[in-house]
């Protein structure tokens, strides 16, 4: 997959072993670059200024050598009714990205963008409308993370890489990503508590499988027939639904972990008795869970929601099979539109303005 490219590396996407050979290279001791680290992912620094046990003339070659720049918010929207909270944020370059923040009982989550915009043209999604403008580094997935816990004040604890772009075709940075927010020297956010959810990109599947990492994996399913979901996934025509379950149990099989199928219900397209019927077909007896979504209406798109009694007859089916099923709690409710639907408004009004 192809690479970011930059003038300059960020100095937060790096493990601790290269912040330890910059060091040495800038003719320090090793142990700056562990303190650098705790600087750049514990407490969470903005600026040099800041690393109040690094020397002045450090710091100032590290001023000029790797500028810092966090993601800034330029907007948030907090929900009335649960506190969910939509944060936009500013790039160095001037695209912006969408970021979610979630209290639930088990603690906090936060939705993290891979990309800002998406290739991948599934049908009903916002994100994908005006295509991919270019994909994150690492650390500026972290960046949302660590805005956001600043921000709210509270402890991240969960992260769903869920929000606009495919984690998968952004393979290196999501990698980095998810070992740097799980590092202990870090956040230190345990791996079980992290998903990445994919459309169903194949050959990454069973990359990540070979990772050594505890994380979950949701697969975007949203149909039970290859026929359907080539309606609704572009994906479905370069990778069939038995490649990618084959993927699917493959990950199961190499990391012990359950993979959980996103099954988004939009009403006549996909959430009929005979769907229900043949998804409980397919994936009786694998060790999974289904997750539920009534689709959000997006304006640009065709698409309407499932009503209350679908979504649970739904379900009902599914669990006849001995499918543990969830429905997805509506979060911020008030203050959705669909995802990435913040970022599009945005950028819009931004084109009216020029
Ligand atoms: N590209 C990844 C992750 C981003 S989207 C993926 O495809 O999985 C996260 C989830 O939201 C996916 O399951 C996606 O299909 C779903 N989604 C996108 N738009 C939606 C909408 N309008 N309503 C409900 N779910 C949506």
């Amino acid at each position: 997959m192809r690479e970011n490219r930059m003038e300059q590396p960020d100095i937060r996407s790096m493990y601790p072993e290269e912040l330890k050979e910059r060091m040495v290279q800038l003719g320090e001791k090793p142990f700056r670059g562990a303190q650098l680290f705790s600087w750049l992912h514990q407490k969470l620094a903005d600026s040099y200024d800041q690393m109040s046990d690094l020397p002045a003339g450090l710091r100032q070659k590290l001023e000029e050598q790797y500028p810092l720049r966090l993601p800034e918010a330029v907007d948030a929207q907090i929900s009335k009714l649960d506190g969910t909270r939509k944060y936009l944020f500013r790039l160095y370059d001037g695209n912006v990205i969408e970021s979610v923040w979630m209290r639930y009982h088990h603690g906090n989550s936060v939705c993290v963008s891979s990309q800002a915009g998406c290739r991948m043209g599934c049908r009903f999604c916002a994100s994908t409308l005006d295509g991919l403008s270019r994909s994150l580094q690492a650390s500026e997935m972290l960046g949302q993370v660590y805005q956001i816990q600043k921000l709210t004040g509270e402890r991240v604890s969960n992260i769903v890489v869920m929000g606009s772009g495919e984690p998968l075709d952004n393979y290196e940075n999501l990698i980095r990503f998810l070992k740097l927010v799980s590092a202990p020297e870090g956040l230190n956010i345990s791996q079980r508590s992290l998903t990445v959810s994919t459309c169903g990109l194949v050959p990454e599947m069973y990359r990540l499988a070979e990772e050594g990492l505890q994380i979950t994996l949701a697969l975007s399913l949203h149909a039970s027939s290859d026929e359907k979901r080539k309606k609704l996934m572009p994906i479905a025509n370069r990778y069939s639904l038995e490649q990618v379950l084959g993927a699917c149990r493959n990950y199961f099989d190499k990391t012990g972990r359950r993979i959980t199928f996103e099954y988004a219900l939009a009403a006549g397209e996909n959430d009929g008795e005979e769907d229900a019927g043949e998804l409980g077909d397919l994936l009786a007896g694998f060790p999974c869970h289904v997750n539920l979504i009534p689709i959000n209406p997006v304006k640009e798109r065709k698409f309407r929601r499932s009503g209350k009694k679908m979504v649970v007859n739904f379900q009902n089916k599914l669990e006849k099979r001995g499918i543990n099923v969830t429905i997805r709690r509506e979060m911020g409710g008030d203050i959705d539109g669909a995802c990435g639907q913040l970022r599009k408004r945005f950028m819009d009004n931004q084109e009216k303005n020029l």
